[in-house]
């Protein structure tokens, strides 16, 4: 059974694929079927409404069960930013190296021990008939005071969690414990249910 994934990010699919071809899912893009899904506005105040957005979006145009993440890092620190606004928390969408460089400015003088933070993913699975899954992940660690590895991708080299930064981790290491692979390990039971 096809199921689209609403990214074209293809470690998300990657990932997907990994977790959920033993139930007999084949997780594909839209982009892959040859379908362009229209841009939808991501305007929800929490990342499941944001996830679900998505999810119901590329189900209406498709007429095929739907995947949508939305994720993010929450600190302690700045009362829970930048959110759902990780990706734009410097301005301009998905600028790694200026979202890192703004994290460690509003940090700067806070202690080790203020530093926490945590990763979220929300996933919503849509369905044609209307029914809906939606899963929540998350993953909690510290943020470090200088970027630390080349692994990943996004705040990574700046997650710290069992004592190294998430960007020296490998993606089967990361898979374990973050806050993706837990949602999707959730989406996985709960689809084991339905399908
Ligand atoms: P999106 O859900 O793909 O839009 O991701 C939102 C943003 O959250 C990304 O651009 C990153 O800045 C951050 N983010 C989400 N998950 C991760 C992760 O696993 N590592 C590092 N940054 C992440």
């Amino acid at each position: 059974m096809d199921f689209i994934l609403a990214t074209n990010n293809m470690k998300k699919l990657a990932e997907m694929q990994r977790i959920l071809s033993p139930l007999g899912i084949n997780v594909v893009t839209a982009k892959m079927l040859g379908i362009q899904l229209e841009d939808v506005e991501e305007n929800g105040t929490t990342f499941e409404e944001n996830a679900e957005i998505k999810a119901t979006a590329a189900c209406k145009e498709t007429g095929m069960p739907s995947i949508a993440d939305d994720s993010g890092l929450c600190v302690d620190y700045l009362d829970g930013a930048p959110g759902i606004f990780s990706a734009r928390f410097s301005g301009g969408h998905g600028d790694d190296e200026r979202n890192n460089d703004l994290l460690l400015e509003k940090l700067q003088g806070v202690p080790a021990e203020e530093r926490g933070a945590h990763y979220v993913c929300a996933i919503c699975c849509a369905f044609p008939d209307g029914k809906k899954i939606i899963v929540r992940g998350e993953c909690y660690g510290t943020i470090g005071f200088e970027r630390d590895g080349n692994e990943g991708f996004g705040y990574d080299p700046l997650f710290i969690i069992n004592g190294k930064a998430f960007g020296r981790y490998t993606a089967e290491e990361k898979d374990k414990i973050s806050h993706r692979g837990n949602a999707l390990r959730k989406l996985k039971a709960e689809l084991e249910k339905v399908i």
